[in-house]
Parts: structure tokens; C-alpha cells; sequence
């Protein structure tokens, strides 16, 4: 199977989230890998990925493809899609291709990402899909905050703050990993 097929087919709403060679069975990035993939909104799309509302801080990752690269690796969401903010660095410098359905949904907001999502703790689980559930950081998470969320875009965002009656965000004590 080409990899334009594998993301024809692709039929999760996270993507990007790889094989990581512990026995898991997420997908391996090398077979998404497709050079011929060209489209003419790439840059809109990657500011896409690289400004949604970010869900966590968490440690940054080294690069599966070059592990001479490192980057960020915040999990990143619109509410609908969920990712990982070096999926962009694997579209950008290895030619990954985005599903067909990811495209499209991110197409369909005219490639302009929200710029915060709400939502409340415990309903994570069920607002988005993670391929390997329960996952231990947003299981952590949700263990110390069960009310109302946000989670601010932007590249600066630190992922997930109570919401305050006025819409603003305070600091959450005590979740510094
Ligand atoms: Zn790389």
C-alpha cells in the first residue's frame, strides 16, 4: 500500500502520533512518507498545525526520521483532530502526507485554526480520540481537574488552564510534571 492510499484510508482523527519502537502499534512515520505529495495551501495548512490550541506541555522529542532534529511535542487540537506539534517538522522537512480527511477539515475553516478550546476535564476521553487510551499524561491531568477548561492556541500556549466565569485562565497549581 502507497502512502497516498494509507492516508486515503486513514481512519482516526489523530494522526502523526508514531511508532515509537516499544512494542506499541501505532503506525511507523516512513509509511507516510510521500515525496511526490505537493499542494498548493501548504504553508496555510502548516500554520494550521503549528497554531491550534494546545493540550499539554510535555518534554520535547527527537525526530524518527533524522535524530538529529529536535523539537517541541505538545499535543495540539481543534476539537475535532488531535496531533502533535512536530507533526508539522515531519510534513515540512520528510514529505509526510496528511490524511485526506485531516485536509479536508482543515481546508473547511479556510486553514484559520480556533484560537482556544473549552472544554471539561473529564470529558477529554470522549471529546477526542487517542490511540492509545488511557494515556498517561492526560490521564494524570484529569485525575487533578474534572471543571471547565481552555486550552489556548498559538506557538507560546502551555496547554490546558481552568476557565474563570470572565473567560480568562488562571495558573493551575500543582500540575508542573
Ligand atoms: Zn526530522
Amino acid at each position: 500500500m502507497t502512502a497516498a492510499e494509507r492516508c486515503r484510508q486513514w481512519p482516526h482523527k489523530w494522526y502523526g502520533i508514531w511508532h515509537g519502537g516499544s512494542g506499541d502499534v501505532l503506525p511507523a512515520v516512513e509509511d507516510y512518507i510521500d515525496t511526490s505529495w505537493s499542494i498548493p495551501d501548504m504553508k496555510a495548512v502548516q500554520y494550521y498545525l503549528a497554531h491550534a490550541p494546545v493540550l499539554f506541555t510535555v518534554l520535547g522529542g527527537t525526530c524518527l526520521v533524522d535524530p538529529s532534529h529536535h523539537f517541541s511535542s505538545r499535543p495540539r487540537t481543534d476539537g475535532v483532530w488531535l496531533w502533535f506539534d512536530d507533526l508539522v517538522h515531519y510534513v515540512d522537512a520528510h514529505h509526510v502526507r496528511l490524511p485526506d480527511e485531516m485536509l479536508k477539515h482543515i481546508r473547511s475553516s479556510g486553514c484559520e485554526p480556533p484560537t482556544e478550546w473549552r472544554v471539561n476535564g473529564a470529558d477529554i476521553p470522549r471529546a477526542l480520540e487517542w490511540p492509545m487510551w488511557p494515556f498517561p499524561v492526560i490521564d494524570r491531568f484529569i485525575r487533578r481537574w474534572n471543571g471547565p477548561l481552555i486550552a489556548r492556541g498559538g506557538p507560546r500556549s502551555y496547554g490546558l488552564r481552568p476557565a474563570s466565569d470572565d473567560g480568562t485562565t488562571r495558573d493551575m497549581p500543582g500540575t508542573k510534571e
